[in-house]
């Protein structure tokens, strides 16, 4: 990878229970740095930590910007805002339920999620752009996996942050869809959108920075195709991903717990009414998945225990 591509830049990799986190350092020393995305709730120490480490003498992180705010990407505001006085930037789309703190238009309620509160200081629109230590950032709407994602791109170093638009295997859970709302044209629009901006380095919401966006794109598309022919397929694939996401957060846990977690998430009773009540219950329709999870070798299910694998 040519290095000149990530100058100026620190992207913290971090796992799937937490984003992953991209600084963009300011010029010179006693520069402004911003930070893209800020992990999950149960990470934000981390991420903090993580920040002050990669700051360079003098500088200060002034701004958060947010591509989305699942919890995963914003689970961390509040405690940067803490610790650093940044200020929060958030896509347009999001801005009412923000200041009401509305956990339902937020998904936090929906999906059985924490994240810790924070205020909006601006909003970052589709087509605004944003300078960071010489690098010009503009933000393009990316609607699919959540209606309103932004994604972030430097056009002079063909640079961009896809968030979960883009990811090297896939894109993240079409998340409308799980909601009964049609969203597979936006994916096909935003992959559209993607290839037509000649990146040379993507960096995603998840996952190593890489550079091969044309086999990602193929390898979205093919995806997005079996999604399509099947949306049952996804609205499982979104539900088991959830499943793995809440035992990332709860560790190792006895079966019965994880079966409760299925009984008790709104989104998956939702899911569940729709594909006609499958297995009869939520709670048996999610042991099902789970021995799914466990063929897949997602999880491993030893004397009554759900492990992460
Ligand atoms: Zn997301």
């Amino acid at each position: 990878m040519n290095p000149r591509l990530l100058s100026g830049l620190s992207v913290f990799e971090r796992g799937w229970l937490s984003s992953n986190n991209i600084l963009l350092h300011g010029s010179g020393e006693g520069g402004h740095a911003t930070l893209v995305d800020t992990g999950y709730v149960a990470h934000a120490e981390q991420t903090v930590a993580l920040v002050r480490h990669a700051l360079r003498p003098g500088q200060a992180l002034c701004r958060i910007v947010n591509t989305h705010l699942h919890s995963d990407h914003c689970g961390g505001n509040a405690a940067l805002v803490r610790a650093f006085g940044a200020q929060v930037v958030i896509p347009p789309g999001d801005a009412d339920a923000v200041a009401q703190w509305d956990e339902d238009r937020l998904t936090y309620r929906l999906t059985n999620q924490r994240c810790e509160r924070f205020n909006a200081d601006a909003l970052l629109r589709p087509g605004d752009s944003f300078a960071v230590g010489g690098r010009t950032w503009q933000a393009l709407a990316a609607p699919g996996h959540d209606p309103h994602s932004l994604v972030l791109f430097d056009a002079q170093h063909g640079v961009l942050i896809s968030a979960d638009a883009l990811w090297e295997n896939g894109f993240g859970v079409v998340f409308p869809e799980l909601d009964g709302l049609g969203a597979f044209d936006d994916v096909a629009t935003t992959l559209d959108l993607i290839e037509s901006l000649d990146a040379r380095l993507v960096i995603p919401g998840h996952g190593a920075p890489f550079n091969d966006m044309a086999g990602a794109l193929q390898r979205a598309r093919s995806r997005l195709a079996a999604f399509r022919a099947d949306p049952t397929r996804h609205a499982r694939h979104g539900i088991k991903a959830l499943a793995k996401y809440h035992l990332l957060e709860a560790g190792n846990e006895p079966l019965p717990e994880l079966l409760a977690w299925f009984a008790a998430t709104p989104i998956v009773r939702q899911v569940w009414l729709r594909l006609g009540r499958p297995a009869g219950s939520p709670a048996a329709w999610g042991e099902q998945l789970t021995s799914e999870l466990a063929a897949q070798g997602v999880v491993v299910l030893r004397e009554g225990m759900v492990h992460n694998a």
